[in-house]
């Protein structure tokens, strides 16, 4: 049952093929919410899973009655589950939580306390420790936010991840945004609400294993660094000219060469010249085909993701025309 008044609290949670880790999670979950003294609801968001997270959602939202299931048609990835959630939640304050339980849902009090009593809109809840992780995932992650804080002028504190809190009106200004590719941990701060910090031990995985492989860490590295730098798209000139400088002097050497009758000796430096220059063309296209292609997936207008079900319209029509993801507009901006 979801309140007509606005509850306090709205707890998103993406889940794709969690079946292993889902009963845990809410086993762990309800009691912090329960006993917090304020109202919430809980806006599960089933990301197209095909094992038997579904079932054991609705048995859940039938035992639990603040929680409220949402069922998008196909996978659309962590971030649009997140926005799927984000457009749906109606609290004051909004928690964003994976359902592994690596976030402890624990510390949601404590983030809840930080918002207010710091007047916070934002609270990052950072990892000081990822002993956890595997090896792999530590050092690809430190190198994405190193980057990112490099080439993007306002990123997060470094180790805040989707474990957040968000007030009321940072919630509205997201999910007012036309972007598709989003990336909410580079979106959030950018916004430049007043933030804080809560620091928590990275848990390991509770169940399952991860739904991260690496082409989907490599999406969201290429959509962090498209939908917030042009950088690349520099670096692109900037090689084209270096490769130019090297082909310029090359040229003048072989003339040079010409003139007082030494042949250019050697064909593998030629080779390798030619080779170089055709791998930094190629280079510059991919980047900016990268660019390209979110600018024709931006304009076609599709939307992030399609809802199948929602708990709290359990006998539909769907409210396409409440999804903000659903919206026309005049160069296709929809809301995910
Ligand atoms: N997730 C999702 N859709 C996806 C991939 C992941 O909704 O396509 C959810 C997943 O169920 C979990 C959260 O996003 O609740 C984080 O995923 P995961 O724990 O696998 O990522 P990792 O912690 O390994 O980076
Ligand atoms: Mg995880």
């Amino acid at each position: 049952m979801i309140t007509e008044e606005r509850p306090m609290l709205s707890v998103v949670v993406p889940i794709f093929n969690e079946e292993d880790v889902l009963p845990l999670f809410a086993e762990r979950l309800r009691p912090i919410l329960d006993s917090s003294g304020h109202s919430y609801e809980v806006i599960a968001v089933d990301d197209g899973s095909h094992d038997s997270t579904p079932i054991l959602l609705n048995r859940l939202a039938r035992s639990w009655p603040q929680v409220r299931v949402l069922r998008l048609r196909a996978n659309a990835g962590h971030q649009a589950a997140l926005s799927a959630g984000l457009t749906r939640a109606t609290g004051s304050y909004v928690v964003s939580i994976d359902a592994d339980l690596q976030d402890p849902p624990e510390l949601i009090p404590d983030m809840l306390t930080a918002a207010r009593q710091e007047a916070a809109d934002v609270v990052y809840a950072v990892r000081v420790d990822r002993s956890t992780d595997t090896r792999f995932k530590r050092s690809t992650a430190g190198g994405f936010y190193r980057v990112m804080a490099r080439i993007s002028d306002n990123s997060g504190p470094i180790g805040a991840a989707d474990f957040r809190l968000m007030s009321r009106a940072t919630v509205d200004a997201v999910n007012s945004l036309p972007e598709r590719h989003r990336v909410l941990r580079l979106i959030v701060p950018a916004l430049g609400f007043p933030s804080t910090t809560v620091t928590y031990r990275r848990a390991e995985r509770a169940a399952g294993h991860t739904k991260y492989p690496l082409s989907a860490m490599l999406r969201l590295t290429l959509d962090s660094i498209t939908g917030f730098s042009v950088i690349p798209l520099r670096l692109a000139t900037w090689s084209g000219l270096l490769s130019g400088a090297v082909a310029a002097l090359l040229l003048l050497y072989a003339v040079g060469s010409f003139a007082v009758g030494r042949t250019v000796s050697g064909w593998a430096s030629t080779f390798a010249v030619v080779a170089g220059v055709g791998a930094v063309q190629l280079l510059c296209l991919g980047l900016l085909g990268e660019y390209v292609g979110r600018m024709y997936s931006q304009m076609q207008g599709r939307p992030a993701y399609f809802v199948a079900y929602d708990s709290a319209h359990p006998d539909g029509p769907m409210d396409w025309d409440h999804d903000p993801a659903m919206r026309a507009s005049p160069v296709g901006s929809p809301n995910t």
